[in-house]
């Protein structure tokens, strides 16, 4: 991730400069210790942004809505006030996992690397709300301004060199010298760990969670990266000592047994993720099957061996796995989703519309089914479809850039070329990209010409993402 090393150097500048203290963002208020749960939102949605700018993200739309579900569903039972939030996954093998003021929840494919349940999964997300709810962020901050560094960039540098990797000598080297690092210790002092240990406990059973699964994982992470000398960065700032391990095991113990430890889902969800971080289609292929040759029962492995093979381009295997999967369970979204994928493949369009259309008159909101849908309407050159399909998809995730993406291509080809320019500007600025956002919409300006309405309209837009543009820049310092 060598792309991140200039923006990274030009943050430790910042954050070191001692320019900055007149004009740091009201954040850090003399007047009150903690930030207003409202400056919280609108910043975490400008930090949001730019960390979107900073980090390759994992964009696969059954990830997306697997961890939206789960962590909405941990929150229910949370001590999280404001449950507007907003995801961001990103595309790291490193064990890492964040939920940061303005309700913005941090996950790294890692975690489901090294999260062997759903129950432990949870457990991570459980503390890391915690954190959140607690207001550990805002605590830090008079500290921070004694020290006048903002905090929204100081966080955003440790994330960065988190999603990086603690193996990065040189991007650990900048962030050890940097405000960083302290904001971080600060963050992760004992207490607030203990804390967000004993609230992420509770509300674990609160959700139906077995407690015990934390105590679990804290236990085989011990063991697993007990001689290890690179940790993954979680484990740095969340060390897991013999005492925090049987405090958690002590405090779980007195939870009632019956809370669920895993659910069939999270493993198949577990099996995609994998994939994606198995050096080739075929390795993964040769995983899945040891574990199917063990146990040829094992749903989850032939699943992840199917879809390694429509990765591999062996579609007919992929086939025939698939219907032993489908005639088992023929109503699973995940499974229907995995053969519309070996019909795009197999270039066989029409029965994977078909199988869409039916799957969503059962689940008409499902988030992964409709985006398909678009795809699919796209390559089959039913654009103005496709651009109704999105408009729908919009009202649900309308600051998903993902959706902006096929918005703005969906414009494109239905020859709608204002509404092109305005998908790329809203596009743009949900990654951070302020300049471009705002050039598009100069494009779009010059489009409508003398149509009134439409002009004042995107002017008014175009004012909007400036002002956050600037807002940005003073985050920044
Ligand atoms: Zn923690």
């Amino acid at each position: 991730m060598t792309f991140l090393r200039p923006t990274l150097l030009t943050l430790a500048c910042l954050l070191a400069s001692p320019g900055f203290a007149d004009d740091l963002p009201s954040l850090g208020d003399a007047s009150s210790a903690i930030v207003s749960p409202q400056q919280e939102h609108q910043l975490g949605r400008a930090w949001l942004a730019l960390l979107r700018s900073q980090v390759a993200q994992l964009n696969d739309p059954q990830l997306k809505d697997y961890v939206e579900s789960s962590v909405y569903r941990l929150v229910e039972t949370s001590q999280v006030n404001d449950r507007r939030l907003e995801f961001i996954l990103i595309n790291s093998p490193q064990l890492n996992a964040f939920a940061a003021p303005g309700g913005i929840v941090g996950v790294n494919g890692g975690l489901f690397l090294n999260a062997q349940t759903e129950g432990e999964y949870a457990s991570v997300l459980a503390h890391e709300l915690a954190h959140l709810s607690q207001r550990h962020f805002a605590r830090g901050v008079e500290a921070q301004q004694r020290m006048q560094v903002p905090m929204m960039a100081a966080l955003l540098a440790g994330i960065v060199i988190a999603a990086a990797g603690a193996g990065d000598a040189g991007i650990a080297a900048i962030a050890g010298t940097q405000a960083a690092a302290i904001q971080e210790q600060r963050r992760f002092s004992r207490q607030n760990e203990q804390e967000a240990d004993r609230i992420g406990i509770l509300n674990l059973e609160k959700a139906g969670y077995d407690p015990r699964s934390m105590p679990t994982m804290f236990e085989r992470l011990a063991r697993q990266y007990r001689f290890d000398a690179k940790p993954p960065e979680f484990l740095l700032t969340h060390p897991v000592t013999e005492s925090r391990i049987a405090d958690t095991r002590n405090r779980a113990e007195q939870a009632k047994p019956g809370g669920v430890e895993d659910t069939m889902r999270y493993q198949l969800i577990r099996a995609r993720v994998q994939l994606i971080y198995e050096e080739t289609p075929g390795l993964g292929a040769k995983r899945f099957r040891a574990q199917l040759d063990e146990n040829p029962k094992n749903d989850v492995a032939r699943y992840g061996l199917a879809l390694a093979q429509i990765k591999g381009g062996q579609l007919n295997e992929a086939r025939e796995n698939l219907k032993l999967l489908l005639a088992k369970s023929p109503n699973e979204i995940i499974y229907n989703l995995a053969q519309v994928d070996l019909d795009i493949t197999n270039n066989r369009l029409p029965d994977a519309q078909t199988r869409v259309d039916r799957m969503l008159t059962q689940y008409p909101g499902n988030y992964p089914l409709n985006s398909v849908r678009v795809d699919l309407l796209l390559k089959q050159n039913r654009a103005p479809e496709a651009e109704k399909a999105l408009e729908n998809l919009l009202k649900s995730r309308p600051d998903d850039p993902d959706v902006w993406y096929m918005v703005a291509e969906t414009r494109g080809l239905s020859g709608n070329i204002i509404g092109l320019h305005q998908a790329r500007a809203e596009y743009f600025a949900l990654v951070g990209d302020y300049r471009q956002a705002i050039q598009q919409l100069d494009f779009a300006k010059r489009k409508a010409g003398t149509n009134f309405p439409l002009s004042s309209r995107i002017d008014a837009r175009q004012r909007e993402l400036m002002e956050q543009e600037r807002m940005i820049k003073d985050m920044m310092g």
